[in-house]
């Protein structure tokens, strides 16, 4: 079973993740780019034999309205379409080429409808960031947007010019595939960065631990009760006989607290009054190193101390005094400094 989702591994560092990349919404956001040639390139082959293959006889409509069936290349492509809408933002001149409720125009259009002839009989889609939710019945903020969405088109002023489609994801929007997948990949992820973790002189082994940590993926007691493996003991480091916990284990423990308290970060033992989760208060540690490298790489060493020292004392029955184990991480993390 994986400790991290793929999602969150393939988040962005900058968003606590690796920055590994997600093939199939890299692979949407190139395959984007037919899309955005059907709008701005119709004179290229691809865009001619598109439009006389599946486009709509006798009409100039856009590519959103036409034939939803065709090739095999064809059927995978209009299966973006949603991805295309989420990306695009219409600017409307004549409105000659902008879909009422397939386009987003005029400010932001929250709903999207299957069908243009019973559109409240029909599912419809509501666009969170940038991930279409499916939606059977019908919302409740519906009245209120559909009439919304009536008094602008209804005020609209229409002018000469052709309409225009621009990319969200870019400042002078034109669509690129990169900021593409990185609007998907962030969408709706509200993680605090954790980007300095990377930058610290210490080994990727520490660097994958607290990253582990930060998103509460350590296998601590709690975490394997809820996969269903039972070892209720407590904590080894302290007297505690409740469930082992990360923010126990590394902030509320009596033992840690001694040991913040002997490398010199006596405040460490306060963060455990404040209420916050896990990764607050990991940030809240290292935002007391004041950006000193040297700091930084002393506090990530301290948790890794403590977490190497649970492990031997829970699977090899050994166990370090307070002294040696802070002796321990001085000498690390100035060989960490010096060579990593
Ligand atoms: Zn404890």
């Amino acid at each position: 079973m994986p400790l991290l989702s793929w999602d969150r591994v393939c988040l962005p560092k900058t968003l606590g993740g690796f920055s590994l990349l997600d093939l199939r919404l890299h692979n949407i956001s190139l395959l984007l780019r037919w899309w955005w040639r059907l709008h701005h390139h119709p004179d290229t082959l691809w865009s001619k034999t598109a439009r006389r293959l599946f486009g709509k006889r006798d009409s100039n409509l856009p590519p959103l309205a036409w034939n939803k069936k065709g090739s095999f290349l064809w059927n995978d492509m209009f299966s973006l379409r949603f991805y295309f809408q989420l990306s695009s933002i219409s600017v409307v001149g004549n409105g000659l080429s902008t879909m009422f409720w397939y386009n987003s125009w005029g400010g932001t259009p929250l709903v999207y409808y299957n069908s243009d002839s019973k559109p409240v009989s029909r599912p419809c889609i509501t666009v969170r960031g940038a991930t279409p939710v499916w939606h059977d019945l019908l919302p409740a903020p519906l009245t209120s947007q559909q009439s919304h969405l009536f008094s602008v088109a209804t005020d609209f002023n229409f002018t000469q010019q052709p309409d225009q489609v621009f990319c969200k994801w870019t400042t002078h929007g034109k669509y690129t595939a990169s900021s593409t997948y990185k609007a998907f990949i962030s969408s709706g992820k509200v993680l605090s960065p954790m980007r300095f973790l990377w930058k610290l002189k210490i080994p990727p082994s520490i660097k994958f631990f607290l990253l582990l940590l930060a998103h509460g993926r350590l296998l601590t007691q709690d975490k394997l009760l809820k996969r269903n493996i039972f070892c209720n003991q407590g904590c080894v480091l302290c007297a505690h006989t409740g469930c082992e916990t990360a923010s126990h284990l590394f902030f509320d423990c009596a033992f840690s607290i001694q040991l913040w308290t002997a490398i010199g970060f006596p405040q460490a033992g306060t963060l455990s009054n404040t209420g916050f989760e896990l990764q607050d208060r990991l940030l809240a540690l290292f935002a007391t190193a004041n950006n000193s490298a040297r700091t930084m790489t002393l506090l990530a060493t301290a948790l890794w101390s403590l977490w190497l020292e649970r492990n031997n004392r829970v699977f090899r029955n050994q166990s370090r005094r307070l002294g040696a184990i802070h002796q321990w991480i001085v000498n690390q993390a100035t060989i960490f400094m010096k060579y990593s």
